[in-house]
């Protein structure tokens, strides 16, 4: 099956129904899919064929669906680009994808157009220059679905430089399909749509959710956390998604609110892409009556697990249960399948589960063993609560300090339940007498003031002392990438 035939039989059975509102405008399912099939003649008109990428670097926009949608009806591979890339990326982006064509606007082109010249074969179209008539009829390539790559998706770029995964219709519809019954959408859902669309989490589990369910979505250019709050109180919203960063923000909006929000209509606030902390979900049921739904997902794969719709299973720090046809194994470095509740390397398979880093056999060989993906995220599960998932890090961050294994998220934690803290990052910094020592980057709270001895035993007065932090860095911010999640690589850059 194709994706954008099934998102457009969707759009026929809601015809009349609002599929996106947009800064206030309005475009119902036929609007929507009406939209899809202009630009998908567009593409047709430029000689865009079956298989040929198309790169999309635009701010967030409607046109931006409209384009997805219309790439993958004509059999062609979508590349979300995010905006923020500098020229030195685009052109790595654009070259390791040979795309036949780059969607941006002329303020972003102008930024890029000296380091294009050398690519030949690449076309530029203008989200300024694109008519907004009908030109031409389109001729749909529905063939095109099932194993054929929909789109490249490019990783966060969170512990190196950013992979593309080639994803296929099927891996999509997989996944939203299991996320359709594990999240109870429906066609009455609303969703505030604040994450930005270049990303797996906006773009395949928000956007795409939300259509596929012929939901409504409310989408703005910009998070703003005043407007998010007013918006899900006046427009009768029942469900949203963030990363942990939004909802510290909107938690510190909702402080300044009177009255409070009334949230009647809403049922489900959905948390992913990083580590939502212990205090963030206790401090957000505290203050709204909601408790924050984990789940844990990553570009190669979609979603993975998730906590359940059933407010009492949902579990501070855990990222819950296996999805609807994932199967989740957690291995030890032997490779041998852990014992209980050992923490071991968290292996994925599914349909859900990407073809291969494209243009990159030897890491795409690295990552599969049989048919598991090997995610590089540490975790356990509980078998006494039906295999509920824990995630303890990344594999790439786990220090090992004479010949302990320190995951830094513990520690986190730990350092994060004290009144100045704000945030923490836990790093392995080289050590001559331990290999690595265990180090904290740190930022306070507003006026906040602590000497770094009294965060060490609080530290020490709680965990293993090989644990505990031997030195503490404060910052005034921690390095996040544009999903939010902190980039360890470049702070233990800065520190050493
Ligand atoms: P790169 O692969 O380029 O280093 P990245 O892994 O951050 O970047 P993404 O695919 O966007 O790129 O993110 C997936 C990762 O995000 C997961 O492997 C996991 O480490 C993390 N993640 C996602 N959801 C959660 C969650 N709920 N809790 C903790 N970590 C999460
Ligand atoms: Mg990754």
């Amino acid at each position: 099956m194709n994706l954008a035939r099934l998102i457009s039989e969707t759009a026929a059975k809601y015809a009349d129904k609002p599929a996106i509102i947009f800064e206030g405008r309005t475009w119902n399912y036929r609007d929507f899919d009406h939209q899809v099939h202009h630009y998908a003649a567009i593409l047709q008109h430029l000689g865009i064929n079956k298989g040929d990428r198309v790169a999309v670097q635009l701010p967030k926009c409607i046109e931006f669906l409209f384009l997805h949608f219309a790439i993958l009806s004509i059999g062609a591979i979508a590349l979300p680009l995010n905006p923020d890339y500098r020229p030195e990326e685009i052109v790595y982006f654009l070259t390791d994808s040979s795309s036949s064509l780059l969607v941006t606007t002329h303020p972003l082109y102008t930024k890029v157009q000296s380091e294009l010249q050398h690519l030949s074969a690449l076309q530029i179209l203008l989200k300024e220059n694109i008519p907004t008539f009908q030109t031409e009829e389109f001729i749909p390539d529905y063939a095109t679905g099932g194993d054929d790559i929909a789109m490249i998706c490019y990783t966060s770029g969170t512990t190196g430089r950013s992979k593309g995964a080639a994803i296929s219709h099927r891996n999509l519809i997989a996944n939203i399909q299991s996320l359709y019954q594990a999240w109870a959408w429906s066609d009455r859902d609303i969703l505030l749509h604040v994450l930005p669309l270049f990303h797996v989490h906006g773009l395949n589990v928000a956007a795409l959710g939300c259509l596929y369910a012929g939901a409504t979505m409310i989408m703005f250019e910009k998070f703003e956390p005043r407007r998010a709050w007013e918006t899900l109180t006046s427009q009768n919203c029942t469900i949203f998604m963030a990363v942990p960063t939004i909802y510290q923000r909107l938690m510190n909006e909702w402080e300044k609110l009177e009255p409070k929000p009334n949230l009647q209509q809403m049922r489900l606030f959905i948390s992913g892409s990083a580590p939502l902390s212990d205090p963030q979900f206790y401090q957000f049921e505290k203050l709204t009556g909601f408790r924050i739904l984990e789940r844990y997902g990553m570009t190669e794969t979609g979603m993975n697990a998730s906590n359940l719709i059933a407010p009492e299973h949902r579990k501070a720090k855990s990222v819950g249960f296996a999805l609807s046809g994932v199967e989740i194994r957690i291995v030890n470095a032997d490779g041998d399948q852990v014992k209980g509740s050992e923490v071991g390397e968290v292996w994925i398979r599914g349909e859900n589960v990407f073809q291969g880093y494209w243009q990159m056999p030897d890491k795409t060989a690295e990552a599969f063993v049989n048919s598991w993906f090997r995610t590089g995220d540490l975790g356990f599960q509980d078998p006494d609560d039906n295999n509920r998932l824990y995630l303890v890090g990344r594999a790439k961050e786990l220090i090992i300090t004479g010949g302990f294994n320190v995951y830094p998220k513990e520690i986190e934690n730990i350092l994060e339940s004290h009144d100045a803290v704000k945030e923490s990052a836990i790093i392995g910094l080289p050590d001559q007498d331990f290999g690595e020592k265990v180090v904290a980057a740190i930022a306070l709270r507003e006026d906040m003031s602590i000497a770094p001895e009294v965060l060490i035993n609080y530290c020490k007065s709680r965990l293993a002392s090989y644990k505990c932090p031997k030195q503490i860095f404060f910052v005034t911010e921690l390095p996040r990438n544009a999903m939010g999640k902190i980039q360890k690589n470049i702070l233990a850059q800065q520190l050493k």
